[in-house]
């Protein structure tokens, strides 16, 4: 092979008898360079900077300086930018991969099909469903508003447990309360790392006194899929106090007997205390 390509080189230099060693010095450095990939007959050197005509067996006659060509990478533009797509698109497909290993508890990928990182895709939050996001985007860590939101209003979530996994085993406990003024009454579940007295007599809302119903001590981790899990169950019984507070989720008082047999709580409204929230 390298025989025949010599031969063909000689006779190309033998025509062009004016620079007949830059021809050849150059089609030689080429070759050394980028093997026999390029075809070089219709090389005539001028000089560095002179044009000079090199066919790629992909993509056809190209003009490039002899400089430019030595010192490139692929030779050929066409083939850099073909190299770099499948690159970029190898690398983002590794990085999904990551994602989807770091992501897993939160997020699943139902088509993750796409040709670059500018590309968006649909991700499904396990809490929220699907979102859309630019594959760069969710790379650094862009993910489901949803879930931002309620990081915002210091609810857990499973972010927040994932992010350090030590929270998991952290100790918790998920509390019913009824709350209650002159014109309303409903329950309130929610989960806390300290006392329920802690968590609501910090509070500057005093529209609602509370009477506690029934404290789980767990894990909070095992807490908070207690709460998600009666959060799914009791979704219709969902209630909007008139006044707001905190971000733990209301019911109507028609949940509570069902709550109560659903987790086989015989005995309770013990202990119970009354103060303003
Ligand atoms: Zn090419
Ligand atoms: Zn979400």
């Amino acid at each position: 092979m390298y025989i025949v390509v010599s031969i063909s080189q000689c006779e190309m230099i033998s025509n062009d008898m004016s620079k007949p060693f830059t021809t050849k010095k150059f089609v030689n450095d080429a070759i050394n360079k980028f093997n026999h990939k390029f075809n070089y007959s219709k090389v005539s050197y001028v000089n560095a900077n002179t044009l000079v005509t090199i066919i790629c067996p992909d993509h056809g006659e190209f003009k490039i300086s002899p400089w430019k060509f030595l010192n490139s990478k692929h030779g050929c533009k066409a083939c850099a930018v073909k190299v770099m797509a499948s690159k970029q698109k190898e690398l983002t497909k590794k990085k999904l991969e990551e994602l989807k290993k770091i992501n897993d508890a939160l997020y699943e990928y139902p088509e993750c099909h796409f040709n670059g990182i500018k590309d968006k895709i649909p991700v499904q939050c396990k809490k929220h469903g699907i979102f859309h996001v630019t594959v760069d985007h969710h790379l650094h860590g862009v993910g489901c508003k949803k879930c931002a939101d309620e990081r915002k209003t210091g609810g857990y979530n499973l972010q927040w447990f994932d992010a350090d996994t030590n929270r998991k085993s952290l100790p918790g406990i998920l509390y019913i309360i009824e709350v209650y003024n002159d014109s309303e009454r409903f329950i309130k579940i929610g989960i806390t790392k300290n006392s329920v007295s802690k968590r609501y007599n910090n509070s500057p809302f005093k529209k609602y006194q509370y009477k506690i119903i029934y404290q789980f001590y767990d894990s909070l981790y095992r807490c908070f899929l207690k709460e998600e899990e009666i959060k799914r169950l009791f979704k219709e019984y969902l209630y909007s106090p008139k006044h707001k507070f905190h971000h733990t989720e209301s019911f109507t008082l028609g949940a509570l007997p069902q709550i109560l047999e659903l987790y086989e709580i015989t005995q309770p409204f013990s202990p119970s205390s009354l103060t303003s929230i």
